[in-house]
């Protein structure tokens, strides 16, 4: 299938699943995950209508700025290294993976004052994996109450990269416990919206716990 028809039919999936849980239509933002996609593919999407491109390394990322520019809802969702915080922070309008409190501050100093303050989401772990990035569940609190420290930063909730489950209810189990954290925060923070998960192979059930924001790559955009 082509850009557009993937397109059409995640938007299709995603609206009838938002119908079957009683959600409101809009309730998720499609993200496409650009990463190692050529230009020619963005731009496909980008008349198609799409808006939110999220990428995960940053050179790669700068130089698709440029040329498709800053009108478009750029989203960070990889690694961040102390050393490329600025260029973070003056080039995304979105920033899914906070998981320590010195790459917040930087990228809220390094935040242009005429920008109005980034968004970020802080990353779960939610399955406890040593080799992922993230917060564990018990130190959200804690880690929330420092980052309205941080004037050009705006913190927005929840990312998370569950391991791989292939069964659906097993999907859903683990975005339930997310949301539920999500919700737990909520009732400190009410400025809270945004629960960033669900990928090409598990957005349906992410949506049925919660999600307003999918991340969506491969069942875009082909193979990387
Ligand atoms: C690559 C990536 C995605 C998209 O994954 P697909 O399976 O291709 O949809 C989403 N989120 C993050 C953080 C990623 O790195």
């Amino acid at each position: 299938m082509s850009i557009a028809e993937n397109l059409i039919s995640i938007t299709q999936k995603i609206n009838a699943t938002l119908k079957d849980c009683g959600r409101p239509r809009e309730s998720v933002r499609l993200v496409a995950v650009s990463k190692h996609q050529p230009l020619e593919k963005l731009k496909i999407a980008i008349s198609c209508g799409q808006k939110d491109f999220a990428e995960n390394y940053l050179q790669e990322a700068l130089s698709k700025i440029e040329i498709l520019g800053k009108e478009l809802n750029w989203h960070f969702i990889g690694a961040i290294q102390a050393n490329k915080t600025r260029e973070i922070a003056e080039n995304f309008t979105w920033v899914h993976t906070i998981s320590r409190i010195k790459i917040a501050k930087r990228l809220s100093e390094a935040r242009p004052e005429i920008l109005p303050p980034l968004n970020i989401c802080v990353q779960v772990n939610i399955d406890r994996e040593p080799s992922k990035a993230g917060i564990m569940p018990e130190e959200l609190e804690d880690f929330f109450a420092e980052l309205i420290n941080y004037k050009q930063l705006k913190p927005r909730g929840l990312m998370v990269i569950p391991k791989a489950r292939h069964d659906y209810q097993e999907q859903l189990q683990v975005f339930l416990q997310v949301k539920m954290l999500f919700q737990q925060l909520q009732s400190n923070y009410s400025n809270l919206d945004t629960l960033s998960m669900g990928m090409s192979d598990d957005f349906v059930a992410a949506i049925v716990a919660g999600s307003t924001m999918v991340r969506v790559g491969t069942a875009i955009f082909g193979l990387r």
